[in-house]
C-alpha cells in the first residue's frame, strides 16, 4: 500500500514524502482509514511501530476536512494525552512533521517547565493539544483550557500511565470532555486496570494489534552478562572501550545511580550525560538533543525520562540492572533497532535478579544469549564454570584427592536434602532396637 492509495491531502502527503517514507507501517495501513472513518480504536503497539503517525496523520486530515469558521479556528479539537514529557514534545513534533504545509497549530504542554510558557502555548489558540496528564489538570482547574469543543481523544501509552500512578487524573480529565468524541487508546500491554478503562471509553472499537515491527525483532541483538552489582560500572566502562559502542543508551534503576553511572564514564574520558526526573526539562532537551546529534556517546537514564525517546541509529541499549516488570525490559530494548537499523540490547544481571530474567525469558518465549567471557563474570557463575572446566580435565583423573581432601559441598548438600529421610531411618532403627 502507498500513502497516496489512503485518500489525505496532497500537503500530508508532501510532508510524508518529505520525511522519506517509502510506505505506510501495517499499524497506519489499518488505522488510519478507520479513524477517517470515525471509528474508536484499540491500538496494541509499542513505539518504534509508527504509531505516532498512524493517529497523527489522520487527525491533521480530519481537521483540514472540516471547514472551520473563525470561531472554531481557535478552538481545541484534538487532544493527547500522553505519559511523559519526552513524549508529548515527540508527539506535538510529529504532528508539526506532517502537518508543517498545514496552517493548523499544536500545543504541547507538560510538567516541569514553568505555568506561564504554558499560558503563552495555551494563548496561539491551539487546534490540537498534546498534554502529560498531571500538568493538563492543573491548567484545567484554573481555567486556562477549554476541552468543550474536543472532537478526537487520543490516549497514548495507556499502560505506561498506568505504571507511573496516573490513571486517576487520566479518568479525571476524561470526565471533562465532551460526551460525544471520538476515543484512541494504545497501549502495549492490557493490564485489568487498562482493560477496564478500554471498556469504559470506547465504544465499539476497530481493534488493531501490533507486535512491534517483525524486522526491528529480527535487528535487535539480546546478550546478558552475569555480574555482581558492584562490578556493574566497571563492565561498562570495560565495553565502551570497544568502539562498536558508538551511540549508547545506558538504563538506570535510580536517579542516584544514572548520575553516578554517567560520573564515572565522563572520567573515562567518554562524554555522558545523564537525565531523569532531578533534571530541569530544559537540561533534559539539551541533553537529548546533543546525543541525538552525537555529541554525547552515552546517555544515562532513569525509566520515566527515557520512555519514548526516539534516537535513530541508536547502537546499544546497556540495561544496568534487569527490571522488575518484564514488560518495561521490552520498552528498554524497543529504544534501539528502530526503523530498521541493527541495535544491540546488553543486560547486567547480578544473582538477585535471575527471577526478573526468566519472567523476561517467558514474555520473549525464548533465551537471551549468555556472554561467558569477560573480566567481571559473578562469582558463583566463574566458580561454576571453572569447576565444569577442571571436571573436564583427563588429567585431573589420576590427581584425584582422597575423600577427605575433597571440599565436602555434595556432602553437605546430600546431608541437607537427606536429613528428613535421616531422621526417618534413625527412627525406624529406634523403633526395631526397641523391639529387639
Ligand atoms: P513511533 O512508533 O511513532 O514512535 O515511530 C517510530 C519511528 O518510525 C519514528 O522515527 C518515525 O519517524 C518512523 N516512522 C513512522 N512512520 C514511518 C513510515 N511509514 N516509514 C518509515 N518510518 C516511519
Amino acid at each position: 500500500m502507498l500513502f497516496q492509495d489512503l485518500n489525505l491531502d496532497p500537503s500530508i502527503i508532501r510532508a510524508i514524502e518529505d520525511q522519506k517514507y517509502k510506505n505506510p507501517t501495517p499499524i497506519q495501513e489499518k488505522a488510519i482509514p478507520s479513524i477517517l472513518r470515525g471509528k474508536d480504536l484499540l491500538g496494541c503497539a509499542q513505539t518504534g511501530t509508527g504509531k505516532t503517525a498512524a493517529f497523527a496523520i489522520p487527525i491533521l486530515q480530519k481537521l483540514t476536512k472540516d471547514s472551520m469558521n473563525y470561531e472554531e479556528y481557535n478552538q481545541i479539537k484534538a487532544l493527547v494525552l500522553a505519559p511523559t514529557r519526552e513524549l508529548a514534545i515527540q508527539i506535538g513534533e510529529s504532528f508539526n512533521t506532517y502537518g508543517q504545509h498545514l496552517d493548523i497549530e499544536t500545543g504541547v504542554i507538560f510538567g516541569g517547565i514553568t505555568p506561564k510558557r504554558h499560558i503563552k502555548v495555551l494563548k496561539r489558540d491551539p487546534n490540537i493539544l498534546v498534554a502529560t496528564p498531571g500538568r493538563l489538570l492543573d491548567l484545567l482547574e484554573q481555567g486556562y483550557v477549554d476541552l468543550n469543543n474536543i472532537e478526537v481523544f487520543v490516549l497514548d501509552e495507556a499502560d505506561r500511565m498506568l505504571d507511573l500512578g496516573m490513571i486517576r487524573d487520566v479518568k479525571n480529565i476524561i470526565s471533562k470532555l465532551p460526551k460525544v468524541r471520538q476515543n484512541l487508546l494504545f497501549s502495549a500491554t492490557m493490564p485489568q486496570e487498562v482493560s477496564k478503562l478500554v471498556h469504559s471509553i470506547l465504544r465499539n472499537p476497530v481493534k488493531i494489534e501490533v507486535k512491534s515491527k517483525p524486522s526491528n525483532k529480527l535487528q535487535i541483538k539480546q546478550q546478558v552478562y552475569y555480574v555482581d552489582e558492584p562490578d556493574k560500572t566497571s563492565l561498562l566502562l570495560h565495553l565502551l572501550k570497544d568502539k562498536a559502542f558508538e551511540s549508547v543508551l545506558v538504563f538506570a534503576r535510580t536517579k542516584k545511580k544514572a548520575d553516578i553511572v554517567s560520573k564515572a564514564i565522563n572520567i573515562e574520558n567518554i562524554r555522558s550525560k545523564a537525565i531523569h526526573g532531578d533534571k530541569n526539562q530544559s537540561e533534559r532537551q539539551k541533553a537529548l538533543e546533543r546525543f541525538k546529534n552525537k555529541e554525547i556517546r552515552v546517555l544515562v537514564a532513569t525509566d520515566v525520562a527515557a520512555r519514548g525517546i526516539d534516537i535513530e541509529k541508536l547502537s546499544h541499549v546497556v540495561n544496568m540492572d534487569i527490571p522488575n516488570v518484564p514488560e518495561t525490559y521490552i520498552h528498554r530494548i524497543g529504544r534501539t533497532g528502530r526503523a530498521g537499523m541493527g541495535g544491540t540490547a546488553i543486560s547486567f544481571c547480578s544473582n538477585q535478579e535471575i527471577a526478573f530474567l526468566k519472567d523476561v525469558e517467558k514474555l520473549q518465549g525464548k533465551k537471551i544469549e549468555v556472554v561467558q567471557n569477560h573480566p567481571y563474570v559473578l562469582m558463583n557463575i566463574a566458580i561454576k564454570q571453572n569447576r565444569e572446566k577442571y571436571s573436564e580435565k583427563p588429567e585431573l583423573k589420576g590427581n584425584k584427592k582422597t575423600s577427605s581432601e575433597k571440599p565436602n559441598h555434595k556432602k553437605d548438600n546430600d546431608r541437607k536434602s537427606n536429613s528428613k529421610n535421616n531422621n526417618f531411618t534413625k527412627r525406624k532403627e529406634k523403633v526395631t532396637n526397641k523391639k529387639k
